[in-house]
């Protein structure tokens, strides 16, 4: 098979895992978009592999939205005042879903504690505790 333009369009990527040429369902304006559409298609392992990572990273950042964003008080949490906490979040999860951290812990400031780790069936838990104290006293 032959990548070739028709017109304007290119009907065939490159996977960038395995080098060969995918036939698209979708035609590609671009070469890099053609590779892009070529990796969401081909079955090699790699091009597989990546899926998986990429699906596992948007589970996490759902996760993260629902723990610590605006629906933070479906599960009685109250959401973050800051959102750049969030946003950090997100990077560590793209960087476990990676490999290249384990686990990370973050404080925040008044409000929580955030831990995002990769437990042993290589998925990305995401988890937020509180301490809560109260006494009353006369
Ligand atoms: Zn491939």
């Amino acid at each position: 098979m032959k990548a070739e333009f028709n017109g304007q369009t290119l009907n065939a990527g490159a996977c960038p895992y395995c080098g060969q040429l995918v036939a698209l369902e979708v035609e590609a304006e671009t070469e890099e978009e053609a590779t892009r559409l070529a990796a969401e298609t081909c079955s090699c392992v790699g091009a597989r592999r990546e899926r998986e990572t990429v699906q596992r990273i948007e589970t996490a950042h759902d996760r993260i939205n629902q723990l610590f964003g605006e629906n933070a008080t479906e599960y009685g949490f109250k959401p973050l005042s800051a959102t750049e906490p969030i946003e950090l979040m997100k990077d560590i999860a793209v960087l476990v879903a990676r490999g290249v951290i384990t686990s990370s812990v973050m404080g925040i400031s008044g409000q929580c504690r955030a831990k995002i780790s990769l437990t042993s069936k290589g998925e990305i838990k995401v988890e937020r505790s509180e301490a809560r104290s109260l006494q009353l006293s006369t």
